[in-house]
């Protein structure tokens, strides 16, 4: 483990399958990342994903690809039965019957093109178990709290504790399934009483998830040396929320309503062990910021923590989309601007005894820069809607409205590597209910 400065990217083995090879791909040969789908008679198939088509891998182990111990856990619900050391066994395998050609023959009639399947969340529909979402970006949290704060935008826990609170699981949907506009109260600042009706802040978070392997028991705190050894992967997440509904119902216990309507994630599972050559050291904190507790505290969680992930947003509104304008990207940053490292996040998380369990969701909150671009959310990009965002063709966005498509993309690149990507977390924003 660990990078040395240049010259040690490994020779690179080809792919059989041609789209593999491409440079622009988000899954070459060395991604692999794993995700669920249903074909046309509802019959669930774990796979991973290659260039632009999928690997099945039950239709494997039938046809008598993969060995007994690498198919334990390939059942109909998902990656929640596929222990972490066997994920690995099954990607090694994976690449070998993708890159072997005398090999081809057998293993041609198990992929499928990636636009003919139907995804489903990764560790099964139902199959995601609880959902925490932190706040891990200084940036964001300087962002907001300025609008709210302008002398003080940080409170004195920030730089302490890994803020977080506990999501809500059930809404958790897969790219592509559209995103109702939420009804709730909302109040303005002028008016006697709240109001109920659809929301008139509809926005996006960009941020990135990271799905639970084994678990902890109950009272049995995960050291941070150990963190890690309980990731199975990362995903993309866009944690819609709505702010007027937040901003009146959120003291004093935090987010409720106007995050639980809906979360996408995109639907495949980047390990940590394709994420290996852009593993980075942590963020360096400030002068004068406060060195992590000791239990948020672990050399080689600083040298190697963070992940040099590149994150953006797309935006396609109904009009572009009429028009045959393609999306617009609205925002750049990059995962490494990160507060706290994902394994002080896990580690903070079981430090009371909290259990995490198999295909629980972690998410960092929403991932901001430090330039007016980078930043992952319209409510900081906009300033609560003061600065409305304009795009090419002209029309403005304080908030995302109707028939808006927003589009997180996450990739990363490292010179003598093949490019890793996340693909698309998608989802259009549908009308309120009447
Ligand atoms: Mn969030």
């Amino acid at each position: 483990m660990g990078i040395s400065s240049s010259g040690d990217a490994p020779a690179r083995k080809r792919c059989w399958v041609e789209s593999a090879n491409n440079p622009e791909t988000d899954f070459p040969l060395e991604n692999l990342p794993f995700g669920l789908y249903e074909d046309d008679r509802q019959r669930r198939h774990t796979c991973v994903a290659i260039g632009d088509l999928v690997l099945d891998l039950p239709g494997c182990n039938t046809a008598g690809l993969l060995n007994a111990s690498q198919a334990i856990g390939l059942g109909p619900r998902g990656l929640g039965h596929v222990e972490l050391w066997r994920a690995g066994q099954i990607r090694h395998r994976a690449a070998e019957l993708l890159s072997d050609p005398a090999l081809r023959a057998q293993v041609e009639p198990h992929l499928i093109a990636q636009k003919d399947v139907r995804m489903l969340p990764p560790f099964g529909v139902g199959g995601i178990g609880d959902y925490t979402d932190f706040y891990a970006s200084i940036h964001h949290a300087t962002n907001v709290g300025r609008l709210f704060r302008p002398d003080t935008p940080l409170l004195p826990n920030y730089k302490w504790v890994p803020i977080g609170y506990h999501g809500r699981a059930s809404s958790l949907i897969v790219s592509g399934t559209e995103v109702k506009r939420p009804c709730g109260q909302t109040k303005s600042p002028d008016a006697a009483a709240p109001t109920f009706g659809p929301t008139q802040m509809l926005d996006y978070e960009l941020e990135v998830g990271f799905f639970v392997a084994h678990g902890n028991e109950l009272g049995q705190p995960v050291p941070l040396t150990e963190a890690e050894e309980h990731i199975f992967g990362l995903c993309l997440v866009n944690d819609w929320s709505a702010r007027d509904i937040q901003a009146w119902e959120y003291q004093p216990l935090g987010p409720f309503l106007g995050k639980s309507f809906a979360t996408t994630i995109s639907p495949w599972v980047v390990t940590l062990d394709a994420l290996e050559p852009f593993r980075i050291p942590a963020a360096t904190r400030a002068e004068g910021d406060p060195e992590p507790l000791p239990y948020l505290s672990d050399e080689r969680d600083r040298e190697q923590g963070g992940f040099d992930v590149n994150l953006e947003v797309w935006l396609a509104t109904a009009k572009m989309r009429a028009s045959g304008e393609g999306p617009v990207r609205v925002s750049r940053g990059n995962l490494k601007d990160l507060y706290w490292t994902l394994g002080q996040m896990l580690a903070h998380h079981t430090s009371n005894g909290c259990n995490l369990r198999p295909g629980d969701l972690l998410a960092t909150g929403t991932v901001s820069g430090a330039t007016p671009d980078s930043v992952g959310s319209l409510l900081e990009r906009t300033k609560r809607g003061a600065e409305p965002l304009v795009l090419p063709n002209g029309e403005q966005r304080k908030f995302l409205e109707d028939g808006d498509e927003v589009i997180l993309r996450g990739w990363c690149a490292r010179e003598g590597y093949a490019r890793v990507g996340f693909g698309e977390c998608r989802g259009v924003v549908a009308p309120a209910r009447d």
